[in-house]
């Protein structure tokens, strides 16, 4: 260990994030103390699954932990960090830990609606949400899923799987429009009509009330209502960014950071789906929220602690799995860039399309070819200007460097 190395590592949240940090701490060789406090109950897992595997009740817990315990690490399960000193931090249960660097790992929570009502609804971002949900669905059979993101769409499919009665409420013109362009959106819409889902879009739900049977009824603002046993929100994250923000950090969407995952006050760091990063080929900053986001941010938050050098940030990217359909998407895109199909067609949906913002590729979105994700990523990553006439198999499957 180098004189520059601090000897003492704190890390909060036992998710991806935090898990790999301590991991590759060790890993390097960081001989130091590393303690790693988590709120959750159950050793880290793989949080994806919670929408897929561990709501349909084909896997446990148990089977999607991300890997075996981290040895010489003091793990404090099922504790919660209520706030940060500059040398210490303060917990719900024990004494305050001290710390020589501190990471902020701390992740999302499901968005609540504030709605009349909505204590009458389930939300499912952990292990822990699944149980009650998957035992309600299975004991009313009916599920109205609001919010048609990656979230509530997978948890749609999962209940369908599961024999329910499906429909889901999406408050914008389209399902999955944070990340899709208008025809990939109608093949998801069309995908879930094939599986017996009944989706309604441009729907405003202002309040859920539940009726003498148990049933809750979801009413809309334009006058529409539906009815079902099981009610579940699905309306994006908050990143739990109160810990930094009573310390003081500077915050904006996230605890704000630097390629290097260093937060405002020395000797503080802050990773994966809570931190807001900066974007090092379009300018500006954005939070990750994908799993192999996570992963990467948590590593580099490991070498930052240890002064390693830290590379590049990746470009992010995501998945998504319904009905069997396995999406992969990359880059920061918006809501008016073109996409331009580039290999296979939306229609089969076995296919590749690249977002485009002038001459400058900003993502891609596709099906059936993450090879190609991974060469697009490439390419967004070399910030090189790109020329449309171009683009196609041939460009594509041009030898490129691959990147991790
Ligand atoms: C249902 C679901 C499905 C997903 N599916 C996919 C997918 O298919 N593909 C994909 O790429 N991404 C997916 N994601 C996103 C991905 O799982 C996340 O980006 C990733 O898990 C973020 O990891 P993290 O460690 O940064 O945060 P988290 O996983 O949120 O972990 C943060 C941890 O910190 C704990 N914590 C928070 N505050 C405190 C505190 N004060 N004290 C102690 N502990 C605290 C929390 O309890 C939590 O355990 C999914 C997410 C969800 C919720």
């Amino acid at each position: 260990m180098t004189a520059r190395q601090p000897g003492n590592v704190v890390i909060v949240g036992t998710g991806a994030t935090g898990y790999t940090a301590a991991k590759v701490l060790r890993a390097e060789g960081f001989t130091g103390t590393v303690t790693l406090i988590g709120s959750e109950q159950e050793a880290t897992y793989r949080r994806p699954a919670v929408s897929k595997e561990l709501l349909l009740g084909t896997k446990s817990v148990d089977q999607v932990l991300l890997g075996a315990a981290i040895d010489d690490v003091d793990v404090r399960s099922g504790v919660t960090a209520t706030a940060i000193t500059d040398s210490a931090v303060l917990l719900d249960e024990g004494d305050p830990v001290p710390y020589d660097a501190l990471l902020l790992a701390t992740g999302s929570r499901a968005r609540q609606l504030d709605l009349p009502g909505s204590a009458h609804a389930f939300t499912l971002r952990s292990a822990a949400d699944v149980a009650p949900l998957h035992a309600d669905i299975l004991r009313t059979g009916s599920l109205l899923v609001i919010g048609g993101g990656l979230i509530g769409c997978e948890a749609a499919a999962a209940a369908r799987s599961l024999g329910a009665e499906v429909t889901v409420l999406e408050a914008a013109s389209a399902p999955l429009n944070r990340i899709a362009p208008a025809a990939i959106s109608q093949m998801y819409r069309d995908l879930h009509a094939d599986n017996g889902i009944i989706m309604h879009t441009d729907v405003a739900v202002t309040s859920l009330e539940k009726q003498d049977d148990g049933t809750v009824v979801a009413a809309a603002q334009d006058g529409r209502s539906w009815c079902a046993g099981t009610v579940l929100v699905s309306a994006g994250s908050v990143p739990n960014i109160e810990l930094a923000a009573e310390f003081g950090l500077h915050t904006g969407a996230g605890i704000l950071v630097d390629e290097a995952m260093r937060t405002s006050a020395t000797g503080i760091y802050a990773a994966g789906d809570v931190a807001e990063v900066p974007n090092p080929i379009l300018g500006g900053t954005y939070r990750s929220e994908h799993w192999n986001g996570a992963v990467d941010q948590g590593t580099r938050a490991a070498r930052s602690i240890l002064n390693l050098e830290v590379g590049d940030l990746d470009v992010p990217w995501g998945w998504s799995t319904q009905h069997g359909v396995n999406l992969q998407f990359a880059g920061w895109t918006d809501v008016d860039d073109e996409y331009i199909v580039v290999r296979g067609s939306i229609d089969s949906r076995r296919f590749t399309a690249c977002a485009v913002r002038g001459d400058t590729l900003v993502g891609a979105i596709g099906v059936g070819f993450p090879k190609d994700i991974r060469q697009i990523r490439t390419l967004i990553a070399s910030g090189d200007p790109i020329d449309r006439d171009l683009l196609g198999e041939d460009w594509l499957d041009q030898p490129h460097a691959v990147v991790r």
